[in-house]
């Protein structure tokens, strides 16, 4: 049968407060009690955790609060746990580290988000030796060319920062199970609208300040995967959330664990929009990239991965030609209407634009961002939900006429 993250979501111990609230208490405490002094080896050694007679220990190993988000996104992606932390590009970083050492490779694709796209171009080459080759991640000929007996990570998002690429998950999680690699995929785009352990991830990693927050308010990631990996991160002595220590505050846990179970209501009512923009753009002939319209070059790929009922997305680039013909319309959109900010990030309740190519995208070069599709007249829209539908699309194409583009 299909998999429903509102099932399964629902299906998920629900934790009650200390008095009995029906939203569960914040355990605002950094250390814990050991009841009995004889068990504290035992509870050093990992042999006695919160569920086996010990304790949670130290609050940056693990926090309730922390780990019943945890528990709640892992629902939602279908794994078997999950684990948050203070930041996406933590989480991405700890699941890398951990699965891989100096001399190791990384394949992953050449569209993602600029801080993860430094992170491995840069940062971790530079400190760790971990090597890493950026593919067109839709060419599978190329991610298997890439692919050696060092690669332990192929790395892909799911529907790709800013250009809409979908990444094909069955086929990448085949082509990396036979080179005994991990798929590791960035869900961040699409919570409830795909699952990818569902078709193979390994690994899913989530910024949770995006849709997940929904509020533009909180910064926060999260590891969802096996048991098995969720612990190895947290072990004392060679876990990477544990030893870097990107630790989620409880407050912050709760706060995200309160907008869970609206996130589904959410991610259709912006996927509705978008499709009803991109639809729009598409008639004008307005050059949109958005993964629902048929034409979309993986928009068959998407359907047949897609969670029943969410639609496909919030996100939507048009092309408006050249980096002034999209300021001027994101400055037309924001001072004389009203509408949408000029902001980088994306899945808040109102609408954020940006041009990619000079933003979030502005860690690659040029032949990267021409590699990437990334054109410097590219506007990303994160479409939001406030004011009606009609007077926010009216209002969208006064800003297209006044750059003209109607
Ligand atoms: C924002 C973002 C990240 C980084 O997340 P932070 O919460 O800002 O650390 C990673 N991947 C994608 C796709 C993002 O949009």
């Amino acid at each position: 049968m299909a998999f429903d993250p509102i099932q399964s979501l629902s299906r998920v111990r629900h934790e009650f407060g200390e008095h009995g609230g029906v939203n569960m208490s914040i355990e605002a405490s950094t250390t814990y009690t050991v009841m009995e002094a004889g068990i504290m080896p035992e509870i050093f050694q990992g042999r006695m955790g919160p569920d086996t007679g010990g304790c949670y220990l130290y609050g940056r190993h693990f926090n309730p609060t922390v780990y019943v988000l945890g528990r709640y996104l892992a629902a939602i992606e279908g794994t078997e746990a999950g684990y948050a932390t203070s930041s996406g590009i933590s989480a991405i970083a700890c699941a890398i580290m951990q699965l891989c050492g100096p001399g190791d490779e990384i394949v992953a694709s050449n569209a993602i988000y600029g801080g993860t796209f430094a992170l491995l171009k840069e940062y971790l080459p530079l400190k760790t030796g971990i090597k890493v080759k950026f593919v067109d991640i839709g060419d599978m000929e190329a991610v298997k060319a890439a692919i050696s007996d060092k690669t332990k990570v192929v790395y892909t998002e799911s529907i790709s920062n800013p250009t809409m690429v979908v990444a094909d998950i069955p086929q990448l999680a085949d082509i990396a199970q036979k080179a005994g690699a991990q798929l590791v995929v960035d869900n961040t785009f699409s919570p409830m609208i795909m699952s990818p352990a569902q078709h193979g991830a390994d690994i899913v990693v989530h910024s949770l300040t995006k849709f997940i927050g929904g509020c533009s308010d909180i910064i926060a990631g999260a590891v969802c995967a096996s048991k098995d990996f969720i612990s190895q991160l947290m072990d004392l002595h060679t876990g990477s959330i544990m030893l870097l220590g990107p630790t989620m505050d409880p407050r912050v846990a709760f706060d995200l664990s309160l907008r869970l179970p609206h996130l589904g209501l959410r991610m259709k009512e912006h996927s509705r929009r978008a499709m009803y923009f991109a639809a729009q753009l598409a008639q004008l002939d307005i050059p949109v990239a958005y993964p629902g319209l048929s034409d979309h070059p993986q928009h068959d790929l998407l359907t047949g991965l897609v969670n029943e009922g969410f639609g496909f997305g919030g996100l939507f680039a048009i092309d408006l030609g050249t980096s002034d013909r999209a300021f001027e319309f994101m400055n037309y959109l924001q001072q004389q209407e009203s509408f949408g900010y000029l902001a980088v990030s994306l899945g808040y309740f109102d609408t954020l634009m940006s041009c990619s190519a000079s933003s979030t995208s502005s860690e690659l070069t040029e032949d990267e961002l021409r590699e990437a599709g990334i054109q410097p007249g590219l506007v990303r829209v994160s479409l939001g939900y406030t004011g009606t539908l009609e007077d926010r699309w009216a209002q969208f194409e006064r800003a297209l006429r006044h750059v003209g583009k109607l």
